[in-house]
């Protein structure tokens, strides 16, 4: 269920990132400050996310404090976890903060995480809260795209673009591991942008032998060097145990690259600098409308708002038509 509050007496709105950062979410607060200011709102920025409204550590924010901050990947902000605000007693007092600094409603930029954050802090203090997806995974239950996948996406593809060169010189096998602790969703993006000849993912499992079973039938048709494609799973560094496996079971020598934190900085796409622009700039809109306890989002090429609840609730799946794909595409 969406939340409403009378936004009447709407005149300051305070804006964080939380979680891990991702690039847009820059653009995402230089559209917030400029819709806000259009609409005579006054903005302030919370530092460290949830933190900074602990600590009452914040910047007013005008239009020319966002200048010059769109192509710049991570976030002005400062982004971050913040187990503390896990304590309701301390959610209260994070309360009686914004209460003091007449802040009157918040647009969180984050993860499902901070969602869950938002959506509590809504029900036990009935601060209206409106969230903006913003997160490299593209795990959100309730919208097609976060800010930041697209940018994560054509880095990795950037790197397996080169690690192709070369795979294709020496004739070589690689395991490319991507960022994704619950989810495939960068995996098969860049699998499939990429011409990775296998992906895995946490949605689906696999048998190393099917692999190996695959790896003997692309070598027999004539393919000389493979790139697959790996979710990090549930710690990075699962590209070495496949490797391991892929030797010891089926006498394969595989080299590992861990993409890593790269996947995260860097300048946003122009994808994502559209698409957290959009974002900001309806995420205000809400408000105005007086809506709330819910997050802004893309489906289907259009935009929709939808309960924060549900992306709490509800796990968003890969295609598996898209999995299809990239097996037929492989041949
Ligand atoms: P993300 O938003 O990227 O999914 P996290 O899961 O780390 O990142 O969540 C970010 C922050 O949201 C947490 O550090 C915490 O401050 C807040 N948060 C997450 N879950 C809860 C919860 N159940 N109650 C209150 N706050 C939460």
């Amino acid at each position: 269920m969406a939340g409403q509050f009378n936004s009447s007496q709407l005149k300051k709105i305070g804006v964080f990132t939380s979680g891990g950062d991702a690039p847009g979410m820059n653009a995402a607060i230089r559209a917030i400050v400029r819709t806000a200011c259009y609409y005579n709102l006054e903005v302030v920025g919370f530092i460290h996310g949830y933190q900074g409204i602990i600590n009452k550590d914040f910047v007013p924010l005008a239009p020319r404090s966002v200048a010059n901050i769109i192509q710049r990947g991570g976030t002005i902000l400062k982004a971050g976890r913040c187990q503390k605000f896990l304590d309701p007693q301390i959610r209260k007092a994070a309360a009686h903060n914004l209460k003091e600094l007449k802040v009157d409603a918040l647009l969180c930029i984050g993860g499902d995480g901070s969602f869950k954050g938002a959506h509590i802090f809504w029900e036990e203090h009935h601060i209206p809260i409106v969230g903006l997806p913003g997160t490299i995974d593209n795990d959100i239950y309730g919208t097609d795209n976060t800010i930041g996948f697209n940018t994560a996406v054509n880095t990795a593809l950037e790197a397996i673009d080169r690690i192709r060169d070369t795979a294709a010189s020496h004739d070589r096998l690689f395991i490319v591991e991507v960022m994704g602790r619950d989810s495939g969703f960068i995996a098969s993006a860049v699998g499939l942008a990429g011409g990775a000849e296998n992906i895995f993912i946490p949605e689906e499992p696999y048998s190393i032998k099917s692999i190996i079973k695959s790896i003997k039938e692309s070598i027999r048709k004539g393919k000389k060097s493979s790139i697959l494609v790996t979710a990090e799973g549930q710690k990075p560094g699962r590209a070495y145990d496949l490797a391991e496996a892929l030797r010891k079971q089926g006498g394969f020598e595989a080299k590992v690259c861990i993409l890593g934190h790269i996947q995260r900085g860097g300048s946003p796409s122009a994808t994502d600098r559209i698409l957290a622009s959009q974002f900001g700039f309806m995420g205000v809109e809400e408000l105005r409308r007086g809506h709330c306890d819910i997050f802004v989002g893309i489906k289907n090429n259009q935009f929709v708002s939808t309960p924060l609840q549900e992306a709490i609730n509800k796990k968003k799946d890969i295609d598996k038509k898209f999995l299809k794909l990239i097996h037929i595409l492989s041949s």
